[in-house]
């Protein structure tokens, strides 16, 4: 992976700068800080209004996981773009394919709550999909054997995203993030795009095939088994980063 705080990485950046690029932005681990309790994850208000302007000069994008009223509550502007629950809510699917989800997750919910589990574990209904979530239980390798255990036997099959101390379970046949990003580009007319995410479930993007150098695909942390081609350091580089991509288009919208 290469640093993209780094020299020649921002000469590249800077050149996004030039056209039209959509600039996507997981939240929990990227945006906001990863905490303990998910409800009390937010943006620092600077974050939040270095985002709001980079949204002035280029079309933003919030990828989530979470729901789309969960994001709401945790963004007090509005982006060009939220698309919640891994990619199903806000690109406009259609309500059928929304309902089917709702089904299969409250079918899901009603048998997994029948099940035991670890002190600590918690179900999170997000309407179209699940978290289950294991950062609390007192022991954690127990929680995850168990949960592990009784998604198997959940019907229909769930496609399940591992991300930090949670298990996502989405319904079968819909969307993740690559393919809403793929959307994303195609909505926004973007000739470039930016990606940027701290999790397994941002490896659906950063795995996306799309024509070299088009998409720039960026983790928070560095790790080797990644698709990402670029790195931060850490979450709290954030905002650097914000004024990076806020300075190169001030400074291509007075050039
Ligand atoms: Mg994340």
């Amino acid at each position: 992976m290469i640093p993209l705080l780094s020299k020649n990485s921002l000469v590249l950046l800077e050149s996004f700068s030039f056209t039209r690029t959509l600039y996507a932005f997981d939240f929990d681990g990227t945006l906001a800080k990863i905490v303990t309790k998910p409800e009390n994850a937010f943006m620092t208000k600077t974050t939040e209004s270095l985002l709001e302007e980079l949204s002035t000069l280029a079309p933003v994008a919030i990828v989530s996981g979470r729901s789309i009223n969960d994001l709401k509550k945790r963004v007090h502007f509005n982006p060009q773009f939220l698309v919640g629950n891994h990619g199903l809510e806000g690109l406009g699917n259609n309500n059928a394919s929304l309902t089917k989800a709702q089904a299969v997750c409250s079918q899901w919910v009603q048998k997994l709550k029948k099940m035991k589990f670890e002190s600590g574990v918690e179900i999170e209904e997000k309407t179209y999909s699940l978290a289950l979530h294991y950062r609390q239980a007192r022991n954690k390798t127990n929680a995850k054997k168990q949960l592990l255990q009784s998604i198997a036997e959940l019907t229909p099959e769930a496609r399940v995203i591992t991300g930090k101390s949670v298990y996502n379970l989405l319904p079968p046949g819909t969307l993740h993030k690559g393919a809403a990003m793929l959307h994303l580009i195609e909505k926004s007319s973007a000739k470039h795009a930016f990606y940027i995410g701290d999790d397994d479930t941002d490896e659906d993007i950063f795995s996306v095939e799309y024509s070299a150098g088009q998409l720039m695909t960026v983790r928070v942390g560095q790790k080797k088994t990644s698709h990402a081609k670029f790195y931060i350091d850490r979450q709290a580089e954030i905002n650097r980063l914000l004024k990076i991509l806020i300075g190169f288009h001030k400074k291509k919208a007075n050039g």
